[in-house]
């Protein structure tokens, strides 16, 4: 995760007490909310109906349901869907983006509206699907594509948001097998730096590296499925050019280059796989 501009001059006793305090603020803000939740928000939300309100101090997590579209006739369930997915929504852009939530926004840019969560960060990351079911869209970085780039942005997030609940439950066990996998691996170097043989440590680390590269291949397919979504919703010229804006329009770090060559296809291949499937498919049509 790169550390934000702001803070790259502050020392990093510093920036451990920023965080520390920012975690205390979230959980006093948590607790201050989820007691004047249920006086206020829920008249709050009774009168309201269909109405969208903008608001000015995202720091309080209560602020994000005045964003959501409440009508008065969905049920409780949907009510409270729409109020969690907003919440952890947040909690994912302020934890592991280290950014503020700035609104939602509806997309027009596919035949569909398509409902995003805003942030700001100079990064490398334009959008992202996330676990709950919902796309956190950079303006930083999106604003500076064109429409084309970001039409290829969104087709490739909504391809991952679809993924059918039996692949992503796969996936996201995959995720924790594969941590799991990285952390043996670093208690194996450790041991092995305190002196055990290889013949000790041959089954932990062959167990760690498996569990590791399986999660980093089932990773590889799920970001080639959706690049290939995009390409079918694109077509290929289409598809080419977005890909190469996203690549040149500023200097990737290092840490985003390697993620790119071991967890992303290259456009060619992708491309290639798309062709070699689309005559397929008009073989076994006529
Ligand atoms: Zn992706």
């Amino acid at each position: 995760m790169c550390p934000s501009n702001t803070d790259a001059n502050t020392t990093v006793g510093a920036r451990t007490t920023v965080r520390a305090a920012s975690v205390a603020d979230f959980a006093k803000a948590g607790v201050a909310d989820i007691v004047s939740f249920g006086q206020q928000s829920r008249a709050h939300l009774l009168h309201t109906g269909n109405k969208r309100y903008p608001w000015n101090d995202i720091e309080r997590p209560s602020k994000i349901f005045n964003y959501l579209t409440i009508n008065t006739d969905m049920g409780l369930l949907e009510k409270l869907k729409l109020r969690i997915q907003a919440l952890l929504t947040w909690l994912f852009i302020r934890v592991l983006k280290r950014s503020k939530l700035e609104g939602t926004e509806e997309l027009t840019l596919l035949n569909e509206p398509v409902k995003i969560y805003t942030f700001r960060k100079s990064s490398d990351i334009y959008a992202q699907a996330t676990p709950f079911g919902t796309i956190i869209w950079n303006k930083t970085r999106t604003e500076e594509l064109s429409t084309e780039g970001q039409r290829f942005v969104l087709h490739h997030e909504l391809s991952h948001k679809n993924r059918n609940g039996i692949y992503k439950g796969l996936l996201y066990g995959m995720a924790v097998s594969g941590a799991g996998g990285i952390v043996i691996l670093m208690y194996s170097g450790i041991f092995f730096l305190l002196g055990s043989s290889f013949a000790e440590l041959a089954e932990p680390v062959t167990t760690g590296f498996l569990m590791t590269v399986a999660f980093a291949a089932l990773f590889r397919i799920e970001e080639t499925w959706a690049d290939y979504d995009a390409v079918c919703e694109l077509g290929e010229e289409k598809f080419k050019s977005a890909y190469d804006e996203i690549g040149s329009d500023h200097e990737p770090t290092m840490r985003s280059r390697i993620i790119r060559k071991l967890f992303y296809t290259h456009p060619d291949r992708t491309v290639r796989l798309y062709q070699f499937l689309q005559e397929k498919e008009s073989i076994s049509v006529t």
